[in-house]
């Protein structure tokens, strides 16, 4: 067993932290967070310098790297500023690996050079008003129409739908018993006629957000379709379990930073003449705050490793899910604590890692829903 990472893979950590320091000060997450803007200049660099064809095969003019090399990606991305993480993941994984994966010869060669250029951003909806945890309750159908289909429904919670060139849109183009069947996934043009995007306030996110989406007649040709018509569920899963990868190493980044940001203000802070760094009750939460940062980093890379060696199961992509984001909620409760006063104040960063660490036992499957999943593994 070995933990290390190889001398390339650290190279790459070096690089992106100098790049990212360059374009993802803290100054400009703070700005994109109040301004509910769009971290785009950090956004076309990571393109501009290829990170966005991490993941891509290199035939298709990405450099084909491992899932351990996309979490390095990940985690500092999520540590300069989360919501950059987010919209880089959605693009390497409905864009860049859902399409490497199912897509035909055509959308290979038409979209991945292009995702790992940085010319393009995708995003995901699976979600609808009437099915969140129970997602493939979906109703959002898709009916043949001559050389395509006709898309019509409602999705709720798209996030980035208003800064993407694609939305890989889960549908259901058949109903027979069992929901998961009848399924079919296309790479919609966001920019179609018929599309409606509405965006929603949130309590957190605000850089990119979230938004509702309805589609009214929307006509797709046949070559949207991405993957078996009728069988895209399966894929959902496998896209599913990639995404819970990427959010937790941008989640472990984010509440690395939060850390980071309460130790530096717990050693200069002082209280009754010394550092409240030096009182046990202080001193404890950090100590707790960091040993929940080592196991979210080990889970992460344990997880990757096991993606990249064929080997993840539905388990230990719940336990990644559930602890990472349980411990970037924990980490930014106490380090608001850990701030007092000026913990609450939207002057200082530590409100927005609260804020953020919200969503992250809510998105992708609740805490509940990851812990079903593991006590149905028990035989429970
Ligand atoms: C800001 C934001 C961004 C998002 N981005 C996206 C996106 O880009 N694409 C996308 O498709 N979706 C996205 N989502 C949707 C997200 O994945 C869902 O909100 C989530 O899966 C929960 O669904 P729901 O909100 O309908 O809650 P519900 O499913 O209605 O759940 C409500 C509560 O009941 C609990 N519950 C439900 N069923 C069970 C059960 N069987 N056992 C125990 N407890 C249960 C839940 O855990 C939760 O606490 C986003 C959501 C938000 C808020």
């Amino acid at each position: 067993m070995d933990f290390s990472f190889t001398s390339d893979q650290e190279n790459l950590r070096t690089h992106l932290q100098e790049l990212l320091g360059a374009v993802c000060p803290p100054e400009y997450a703070e700005r994109c967070d109040q301004e509910a803007r769009p971290p785009r200049e950090a956004y076309d660099a990571l393109g501009k310098h290829g990170w966005l064809g991490l993941n891509i095969p290199t035939e298709h003019g990405g450099s084909g790297g491992s899932a351990i090399e996309l979490a390095i990606l990940l985690e500092e991305c999520g540590r300069h500023f989360e919501e950059l993480g987010m919209w880089v993941f959605r693009t390497m994984t409905y864009g860049g690996y859902a399409v490497a994966r199912h897509g035909t010869a055509e959308q290979k060669t038409n979209l991945l050079p292009r995702v790992a250029r940085g010319e393009l951003s995708f995003c995901f909806a699976l979600t609808e008003p009437h099915s969140g945890s129970d997602a493939a309750a979906l109703t959002t159908r898709a009916t043949p129409r001559e050389g395509g289909f006709a898309i019509n429904g409602q999705k709720v919670f798209t996030s980035g739908m208003d800064i993407s060139d694609y939305c890989l849109l889960v549908t259901r183009t058949s109903t027979s018993e069992k929901k998961q069947a009848g399924i079919t996934n296309f790479l919609v043009d966001t920019k179609l006629p018929g599309i409606d995007v509405r965006k929603i306030a949130t309590l957190g996110q605000r850089a990119i957000g979230t938004t509702q989406v309805f589609y009214n007649d929307v006509t797709v040709p046949a070559s949207a379709v991405l993957g078996e018509i009728d069988r895209g569920w399966e894929a959902v899963d496998a896209y599913l379990w990639y995404e819970r990868l990427c959010l937790s190493a941008a989640r472990t980044g984010a509440a690395t930073a939060a850390f980071d940001y309460a130790l530096d203000y717990a050693k200069n802070r002082e209280q009754f003449g010394r550092p409240i760094g030096k009182f046990q009750a202080i001193a404890h939460k950090l100590a707790d705050m960091r040993v929940m940062l080592d196991l979210s980093r080990m889970l992460t890379y344990r997880f990757a490793w096991l993606l990249d060696q064929g080997k993840a199961t539905r388990h230990d992509a719940a336990v990644l899910k559930l602890y990472t984001s349980e411990s970037y909620k924990a980490v930014s409760d106490m380090g608001l604590q850990i701030l007092g006063g000026y913990g609450y104040c939207m002057e200082y960063p530590m409100q927005r890692f609260f804020r953020d660490s919200r969503l992250a036992v809510i998105g992708a499957g609740t805490s509940e829903i990851q812990r079903n999943i593991i006590a149905r593994g028990l035989g429970l």
